[in-house]
């Protein structure tokens, strides 16, 4: 079930999915359902911390004239989601004023809408030190899972106040999130406000794990190795793009995720690139069909596309299920839940297999999906299949060593089903209730 847009953000506020605070949302939405908007914004800044969707995604309610805190790495991904999600509507990088009219040339009225609707939202990047609001910041890099994550420390006239972000030891940045607990402790802070995603759990996860199992799967493998890990997790794109290095194969990615690497690319960020040995960009057959099929024009192959997507037809590093088809034991083909279908397509051959690389089914409707899956690979011989992932997050023992390193004056869980284990962790633990501020 999806918010009507009608409703603004009313139907979000009827369950408490949004908190009621003024000068906060956009003010097309509130004038449309008669909430008369603030004529400045009640806050000077959103500090974020990385562009996951239970981070970013409610962007897309502020108002435009506040201002944006992130990294370089995290806008570049939310830009991806704004120009290749398929909605159209995660206005995270520009608002699209909605619900207005002008008079055309007609003198009749018309709606507004596309380029002539968008307003830019004001982002900073942060790279170390910023100031927002009158108060010094700091950025710091941690690890996570993607491109971009960053905890902050804010120094605020009663002490210097840290919030972790999401945040990780192990991975391709784990000493970075060393660092930032170096100087977490440095600044002696009034508050830490602390992420606790696997604070019930003690398992001990590690990303060079998820890289040897996998390598050793890929090196059994005969024929195609097919595997699945998030779209926009670019720390296992890294890993799954050494193996495909170190196997002499080539990582098959999409065209969303060809995209991101263009991005960073632009931006100077250090992930793989396109156009690498071990990289190909997959082109999926859609709408009609006639990719590299002579019987129609160039023009009406393109048409399949989105524009987005069409520079990348022509890429030297461009394959088809047809090549991957002929040369499967080549290549490492990523595929998840929506492109199992491109499998009709590819034909994995006896002695393929199959990498699960994301987290276990936390829900009913995953666990669902996952049978689901299963069914598709039993289907094409590529059942048993081997599962390994790594979190992004810390568990207890790690989030307990934070907490005596950095020894806040004041402990603050977010981010969590377990909020009531930190109590464990800390004598002063101040558990955040909806609706209700606190002095520090
Ligand atoms: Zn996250
Ligand atoms: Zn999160």
């Amino acid at each position: 079930m999806q918010p009507r847009k009608c409703n603004g953000i009313l139907d979000l506020l009827e369950f408490g999915l949004l908190p009621d605070l003024k000068g906060l949302y956009r003010c097309d939405y509130l004038s449309h359902c008669n909430l008369s908007p603030d004529p400045e914004p009640s806050f000077d800044g959103v500090l974020l911390s990385h562009a996951h969707m239970d981070h970013c995604s409610y962007i897309h309610y502020l108002r435009d004239d506040i201002p944006l805190f992130c990294t370089q790495g995290a806008k570049d991904i939310m830009q991806a989601l704004d120009e290749t999600g398929s909605t159209g509507t995660c206005e995270l990088i520009s608002l699209k004023e909605s619900f207005q009219t002008y008079v055309n040339s007609k003198g009749g009225e018309s709606k507004l809408y596309g380029e002539k609707a968008k307003k830019p939202r004001q982002y900073n990047i942060v790279e170390n030190h910023f100031t927002v609001g009158g108060l010094d910041g700091e950025a710091l890099p941690v690890s996570h899972s993607l491109e971009g994550a960053t905890a902050y420390i804010l120094h605020t006239s009663t002490g210097p106040v840290v919030y972790t972000g999401d945040f990780r030891f192990h991975g391709y940045k784990g000493d970075e999130t060393r660092r930032f607990i170096e100087r977490a402790a440095e600044v002696d802070p009034v508050a830490m406000i602390c992420e606790g995603t696997r604070v019930n759990s003690t398992q001990v996860d590690s990303e060079e794990h998820v890289k040897e199992v996998a390598k050793e799967r890929v090196e059994k493998t005969n024929g195609l190795v097919v595997v699945n890990f998030p779209v926009r997790d670019t720390d296992r794109m890294q890993s799954f793009y050494q193996v495909a290095q170190q196997t002499d194969r080539a990582l098959v990615i999409n065209l969303k995720q060809a995209y991101l690497l263009e991005l960073f690319r632009d931006s100077g960020i250090d992930t793989p690139r396109i156009d690498d040995d071990h990289i190909r960009v997959y082109i999926p057959r859609k709408t009609w069909g006639v990719y590299k099929d002579d019987r129609f024009s160039e023009k009406i192959q393109l048409q399949d596309y989105d524009y987005w997507e069409r520079e990348f037809l022509d890429h030297d590093n461009a394959v088809t299920a047809k090549n991957i088809s002929e040369n499967q034991d080549q290549y490492i083909f990523r595929c998840d839940f929506f492109e199992l279908k491109e499998l009709i397509d590819v034909k994995p051959e006896a002695g393929s297999s199959y990498i699960r690389s994301v987290c276990e089914p936390f829900d009913l409707e995953m666990e669902l999906d996952l049978k689901k899956v299963e069914n598709w690979l039993a289907h094409f011989g590529l059942y048993p299949y081997t599962h390994i992932h790594a979190s992004g997050h810390l568990n207890y023992d790690e989030i307990k060593d934070v907490v005596q390193t950095v020894q806040p004056d004041a402990l603050i869980p977010v981010h969590t089903q377990h909020p009531e284990v930190f109590k464990n962790l800390h004598d002063n633990v101040i558990f955040p209730e909806r609706g209700i501020s606190f002095e520090i």
